[in-house]
């Protein structure tokens, strides 16, 4: 599954709350746009390849000193693709070595950048005895962005019409391709990919929006029932998962700290109760100490379906509720 950054997850939840400067709304602009573009792209790949074919997403890798990231690695035959996928605007043009947009010329290109990444996986698969080829594709996903290439480039370069026949061609290769452990050993070296380095102040913490807010909408203003809470949108939730979503987007914001109890009940608010959410804690989170009176809990610092991935089944005894006295 491709998830968001820690840092995409951390702007959302304060931008749900409160205002972002200019730089955090640029950044999150930006992290959400590419972000919407490896999804698109995961479609194409879906629709094209199938749910069969092997692929690693979103790869943080570190390799004798060298880190990378990479948006998604796949095999077709005898090559392993290395796929960074722009999701940019505009007329960009390749000469003379150089990327460029109108007058702007890029230093460190996507290019560049991309022939690094190669260089590092070339010398992890020299090193291991794999015999595989391995080939750049930079994908420009966004049909309102296209590259024009004047220089005669090794790497593979798509424009947006080009993806689905280039994905249609290797999609006959991919099945008779004699099997290597490819995806063991990149994830031998797999890191996990970078936590946010943004702090939220207490000064900041505290004048953020208190309570629950719709999943859908972020409205604050909802419905409380018996089991659910009921927004104005038509979106309804059950109780018990807003609570747990809650508490993780109190993580999320507060990552570098331990889940803390009497900090959690104020981020809720007066309307809430705090019994109520000292139960989900107890029932649903990890408490740091034995002592579970300091009521500190385990801080992952991940949204609510990240952090409880695992327990699928858990919850959809929760959602059967949603179905129960649904007029109280
Ligand atoms: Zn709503």
């Amino acid at each position: 599954m491709r998830k968001e950054s820690q840092d995409l997850s951390w702007l959302g939840a304060i931008r749900k709350r409160g205002p972002l400067s200019n730089e955090e709304e640029k950044s999150y602009q930006r992290s959400l746009n590419g972000l919407q573009g490896e999804v698109a792209f995961d479609q194409l790949y879906r629709h094209f390849l199938g749910n069969e074919t092997d692929c690693l997403d979103d790869v943080t890798l570190e390799y004798k000193g060298d880190v990378l990231q990479m948006d998604k690695i796949f095999k077709d035959k005898n090559t392993i693709h290395l796929a960074d996928i722009k999701n940019y605007q505009g007329n960009y043009v390749y000469e003379n070595n150089a990327l460029k947009l109108g007058s702007t010329t890029f230093a460190n290109d996507i290019i560049e950048q991309a022939r690094r990444s190669r260089r590092i996986f070339t010398r992890l698969f020299e090193d291991y005895h794999l015999p595989l080829e391995i080939q750049n594709v930079i994908v420009f996903i966004n049909d309102q962005g296209r590259i024009t290439l004047y220089d005669d480039l090794p790497e593979i370069v798509l424009n947006y019409e080009e993806i689905p026949g280039w994905l249609m061609k290797i999609r006959n290769h991919t099945q008779q391709s004699q099997e290597f452990d490819w995806q063991n050993l990149i994830q031998k070296y797999q890191i996990s990919s970078y936590a946010t380095s943004r702090i939220c102040s207490t000064e900041r913490l505290n004048h953020l929006k208190k309570g629950i807010h719709c999943e859908k909408c972020g409205s604050f203003s909802l419905k409380s029932t018996r089991y659910t809470f009921q927004c104005l949108c038509g979106h309804v939730e059950i109780k018990q998962i807003a609570f747990l979503r809650t508490i993780c987007e109190y993580g999320v914001i507060m990552h570098h700290l331990p889940l803390k109890r009497s900090e959690i009940i104020k981020f809720f608010g007066e309307k809430y109760s705090s019994d109520y959410i000292k139960k989900t804690l107890s029932n649903y989170f990890v408490p740091l100490n034995a002592d579970i009176k300091d009521g500190k809990y385990q801080n992952y610092g991940q949204p609510f379906n990240y952090w409880f991935e695992n327990e699928a089944t858990r919850l959809e005894k929760l959602e059967k509720r949603k179905n129960w006295h649904s007029s109280f």
